[in-house]
């Protein structure tokens, strides 16, 4: 089948309601959230089912026809951007299949918007941690696909430590229904564990079965100034032993980052009234509703925290308004920092002890490579994984900057980041804007063994082609 043969049979496959192809009305699926991430595709696929998505990958192999699957586009490294093959979305596949409560599980379409996962575990008195600030538009099948991680992670795991089973359509068009609910299963290798951060190359998950928690009944959400890395690492270990392992969030924000804040989000507000060169938002969360006061237990460990120098100030919020506000300020670093202008910018992780090491050594490797680069991050102090950026140095042009020190910054840090053993992308995935970092950072070994992986699975590299391993 050729290539137009083959786009007409999916247009029959899915009906009119199942496609788009104007080319104006493609631009939500071609262009992403990063104005540099823009794609072309012939047609933009939205099946309505899993028989569907099948129908129209047996359709798509057989003519050699390449797929990019999408969820809510929110992807930080162009993994969903597609490259001439048709663009398959699952935004119509938004249903949750089921819910039970007993076995705290969820089984859901793989387009669901994580949002509404986590509103209909709500409503059945059950809670789905994962928490991401795109989570108003990402999807579940992207989460997975991705191995997001978010807010806290800390505390739950990543999407991969979130699923028991998925339902994936296979490159040839074969469904695989793993949708397991179970906790155990010691039954070969773990086959889900390979889709899960495969960014679509590998098939396409239509399903999910998601592991419920009880709902936190008692939180205490706290905004504090430390003096630096080192204190918010010691502040994290007393927090976690305080707590019996409660911490729910933990999130590290130099001033910096809320100077950038204030400038560039309507209605920002300062939470403390002095300014100090630090802060962390850290959330501490209970799943019993009595026994223990989630807030005193807070207030003691900041009490000797206090004395001991590792925090300066605090202000524990008093109400779900105050933590929304706290939550405001965290929620809108990715925005604000979009709004900022072009950068160097890292989705790095080292083991949490070796934070404070690369927050020092940072900044100064950066002035060696241009003086007066402003170097700093922000992020999920708890995993060890900062949103770390360099920007020009006050009047120099972002483009100028981008253009003479872009690179040679960007390896100069993820050079430190290697040598601490850290990872070159924590969270965000590769899509296609690390595939040089995956050749330059990645073992040889894990490359073959990827390569051999996905030459397996889609002899014909027609799954997301030009992503991950190129
Ligand atoms: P998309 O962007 O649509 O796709 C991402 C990748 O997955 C692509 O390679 C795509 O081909 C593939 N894919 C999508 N759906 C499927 C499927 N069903 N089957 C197979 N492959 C599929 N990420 C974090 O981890 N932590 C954060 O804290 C975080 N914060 C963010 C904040 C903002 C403001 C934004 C814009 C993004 C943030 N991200 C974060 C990145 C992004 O939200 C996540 O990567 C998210 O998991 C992507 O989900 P999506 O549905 O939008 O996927
Ligand atoms: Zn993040």
């Amino acid at each position: 089948m050729g290539r137009d043969e083959a786009i007409e049979a999916i247009k029959r496959v899915v009906g009119p309601k199942g496609y788009i192809e104007a080319e104006a009305d493609m631009k939500p699926y071609t262009e992403g959230w990063i104005v540099t991430h823009k794609g072309r595709s012939p047609l933009v696929v939205r099946p309505a089912g899993t028989e569907e998505v099948a129908a129209v990958v047996k359709i798509c192999a057989d003519a050699k026809l390449p797929i990019t699957p999408q969820g809510g586009h929110t992807g930080l490294c162009g993994g969903a951007t597609p490259t001439g093959g048709i663009l398959l979305s699952l935004n119509r596949m938004n249903r949750i299949r089921e819910i039970d409560p007993v076995n705290y599980t969820m089984t859901v379409d793989a387009g669901c918007v994580l949002e509404e996962l986590q509103k209909a575990a709500d409503a059945a008195d059950r809670y789905f941690p994962l928490s991401l600030a795109a989570e108003g538009s990402c999807t579940i099948g992207g989460n997975l696909s991705t191995n997001a991680g978010g807010t806290n992670t800390l505390r739950y795991g990543n999407a991969r430590d979130l699923c028991f089973g998925i339902e994936v359509v296979l490159p040839d068009g074969t469904v695989w229904d793993g949708l397991k609910r179970l906790r155990k299963d010691n039954t070969g290798y773990d086959l889900r564990g390979m889709f899960m951060g495969a960014e679509g190359t590998l098939g396409i998950i239509t399903g999910a079965v998601l592991k419920l928690y009880p709902k936190p009944r008692q939180i205490a959400a706290t905004w504090l100034a430390v003096p630096g890395a080192a204190a918010a690492l010691e502040l994290l270990s007393r927090a976690r032993a305080a707590s019996g392992d409660s911490v729910e969030t933990f999130e590290f924000i130099p001033r910096e980052a809320v100077e950038m804040y204030l400038r560039h989000i309507p209605q920002a507000a300062d939470p403390l009234a002095t300014k100090y060169p630090f802060y962390v938002l850290m959330e501490i969360a209970t799943f019993a509703a009595e026994g223990v006061d989630v807030t005193a237990l807070t207030e003691a460990l900041l009490e000797k925290a206090a004395e001991d120098g590792l925090v300066t100030d605090a202000t524990i919020a008093q109400s779900e308004a105050q933590r929304d506000k706290l939550w405001h300020i965290r929620e809108s670093l990715p925005e604000a920092s979009r709004r900022e202008g072009r950068a160097v910018h890292l989705d790095m992780a080292v083991p949490i002890a070796k934070l404070p090491d690369f927050y020092a050594r940072a900044p100064q490797i950066a002035e060696k490579i241009c003086p007066g680069a402003r170097a700093w991050g922000f992020g999920h102090f708890g995993d060890g994984n900062l949103h770390y950026a360099v920007r020009p140095p006050a009047g120099m042009a972002h483009p100028d900057f981008m253009e003479k020190h872009g690179k040679p910054m960007e390896y100069a840090m993820l050079d430190l980041v290697a040598e601490l053993k850290g990872s070159f992308s924590a969270e965000h995935g590769i899509g296609f804007e690390k595939l040089a970092d995956m050749t330059r950072y990645k073992a040889p070994v894990e490359l073959r063994l990827m390569k051999s992986l996905k030459a397996s699975l889609d002899p014909d590299g027609i799954m997301n082609p030009g992503k991950v391993l190129g």
